[in-house]
């Protein structure tokens, strides 16, 4: 009998509980009753401590886990940020080079052109005389001349480069004439146009109004783009120089019906020593500072350079050049 039951009839009835065998039965009946509910009750007591002792542990896994990724954040953070750092100095050192670099290409262009200078000095007096020599050896003057004009052109270039890198490109404009300059830029050109059988169109007017420009930069900026136009165009081919004043601008085209310009190349064109492939196998000669000076000369003179080309068909350079210092 369970013992809850067994205390109640105590209560109840002392010692002599009811001896019917109805009463047995019903006695045995709630007795059964209690036992189940306390197998019930044992039973749900139990499996509530096992549930609990899971979550218990899963709670633990999940505070572990959280644990993990806090510190695994951490330490991604702090590589980060020692990674930023390296990163910083990295970049300090590599601008630091640049300089170096900058200022070893300047310093050794600097020393190259004194003792180019007396060489080139020195073949010029031989090429004047060059008649009196035999004709091997007047040949042979004539070619030295040639590489030493090369040399002088190249170093200064290198040192136009170093001078535009460094921030010291500065350029002196005063008024000048403007058409007897491009007549002597064309009368050079003009030399190399006829050993190639290129006809030079030039589209002047009879008066052009005065500019400010840099007599010396302006020359070279415009040497080398019409240079570049007889340069990359074949024998029987034509450059058209055409020079266009309205009341604020000059307007100088060089048109040419030469290899043309790549779309893909089109962008790296005033890169330096950007050269085309089309270029390279045209004419071997060319180190790609050309254009890249020419920009910054014309940007010197507030003026502007653009082109259009076609692959095969040719290429127009347009150069504006505002027709007082201060219009842009
Ligand atoms: P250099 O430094 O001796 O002038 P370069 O002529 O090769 O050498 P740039 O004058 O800077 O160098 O020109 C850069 C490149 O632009 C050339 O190599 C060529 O690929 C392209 N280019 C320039 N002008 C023309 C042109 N008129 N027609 C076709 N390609 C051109
Ligand atoms: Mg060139």
């Amino acid at each position: 009998m369970h013992h809850l039951l067994g205390r109640q009839l105590k209560k109840n009835f002392g010692d002599k509980p009811p001896a019917s065998p109805e009463f047995a039965v019903f006695s045995q009946v709630v007795s059964n009753t209690y036992d189940d509910y306390d197998k019930d009750h044992n039973l749900l007591e139990h499996s509530f401590d096992i549930s609990s002792k899971e979550f218990q542990e899963l709670n633990n896994k999940v505070l572990k886990v959280v644990e993990e990724v806090k510190f695994e954040k951490q330490s991604v953070e702090q590589k980060v940020v020692e990674r930023t750092a390296e990163l910083k100095a990295a970049n300090e050192r590599l601008v630091e080079l640049d300089k170096v670099k900058t200022e070893f290409i300047s310093v050794a262009a600097h020393e190259l052109r004194t003792p180019l200078t007396a060489i080139k000095w020195i073949t010029q007096l031989l090429h004047k005389d060059v008649t009196s020599f035999t004709s091997e050896h007047a040949e042979q003057i004539n070619k030295l001349n040639e590489i030493i004009n090369k040399m002088v052109s190249l170093v200064g270039d290198i040192l136009n480069v170093s001078r535009i890198e460094e921030g010291r490109f500065g350029s002196t404009l005063k008024q000048q004439d403007i058409l007897p300059l491009l007549q002597s830029i064309l009368g050079i050109i003009e030399v190399n146009a006829q050993a190639k059988n290129i006809k030079l169109i030039k589209n002047l007017p009879p008066t052009l109004p005065t500019l400010p420009v840099d007599e010396e930069r302006f020359k070279l900026a415009l040497e080398n783009i019409i240079g570049n136009a007889v340069k990359y165009t074949s024998a029987n081919g034509q450059v058209a120089v055409t020079a266009v004043a309205t009341a604020d601008k000059l307007t100088i085209s060089v048109a040419d019906t030469g290899i043309g310009i790549a779309p893909a190349d089109q962008k790296r064109l005033f890169d330096k020593f950007f050269r085309a492939n089309n270029a390279l196998k045209h004419d071997t000669e060319g180190t790609g500072l050309g254009l890249y000076i020419a920009r910054n000369i014309i940007e010197a003179h507030h003026g502007t350079i653009t082109f259009n080309s076609a692959v095969n068909q040719g290429t127009t350079f347009i150069i504006t050049l505002p027709l007082t210092e201060r219009a842009k």
